[in-house]
């Protein structure tokens, strides 16, 4: 059933969520991520860690691990996936490991021990191993699942329509996937992909920004423990 932009708006005010924002696949400072950073939101920025430069770690952001290197290893017939069931998990977790090893020797403690898997996508069996090397969160898409040891924080708002032309999935999409959890009362994940927005999709993010009702947290506190302060 359609939702309105105007009633999500209106119960937006009512019920103030907590809202954060994920923007993927950063690796280089470019005209589009300074437009995204430019508003007066808190970022996490997924980085893709073999391919990112220095510069990129001035910016006053969240650092979140985006994989490795980002390359598609699903065998035939499997997902689009970094880490297929094909490669075995030690293996997996060293790739990780090293990655984050250069993260942080960049970015220092604004990279956060979190990993938002590409194509948010990885299998459990892996995830599960992830406090091994370090890693004590873990973000992707829809439904957290629980994991020992690891605090899933996913986003639910995808903005980005990839299979019709990368076109901006329009407000009654977004205020459908954002309400089940407005409803909720648990904190709403948007995810941006800076690279590929078009004109429609920055127009929204400048409406959903200036929304009265939402707090914006940050990945810092959200990771941090599990149920957000309701405000
Ligand atoms: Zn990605």
């Amino acid at each position: 059933m359609a939702l309105s932009w105007d009633r999500f708006v209106a119960e937006v005010e009512r019920r103030k969520p907590v809202f954060w924002l994920r923007d993927d696949d950063a690796a280089t400072v470019t005209p589009a991520l300074e437009r995204l950073l430019s508003f007066a939101v808190p970022v996490a920025l997924a980085v893709i860690p073999d391919l990112a430069e220095p510069s990129l770690f001035e910016k006053n952001v969240a650092f979140l691990q985006h994989g490795c290197d980002h390359r598609n290893r699903a065998a035939t017939g499997e997902k689009k996936t970094e880490f297929p069931a094909t490669e075995a998990i030690p293996d997996a977790l060293e790739r990780l490991r090293r990655s984050r090893e250069r993260l942080v020797s960049m970015g220092g403690d604004k990279v956060l021990p979190v990993v938002a898997p590409p194509w948010n996508r990885m299998r459990r069996e892996l995830a599960a191993e992830l406090p091994r090397i370090g890693i004590r969160g873990l973000s992707g898409y829809g439904e957290a699942e629980s994991l020992p040891g690891v605090l899933q924080v996913n986003t639910q708002v995808d903005i980005v329509a990839w299979r019709d032309g990368k076109r901006f999935i329009g407000d009654e999409e977004a205020a459908r996937l954002a309400m089940t959890y407005v409803l909720r009362n648990q904190p709403v994940g948007w995810l941006t992909h800076h690279a590929v927005h078009d004109a429609a999709a920055w127009e929204f993010l400048e409406r959903l920004f200036a929304l009265r009702g939402p707090r914006w947290a940050g990945a810092a506190e959200l990771f941090s423990y599990n149920r957000p302060a309701h405000v």
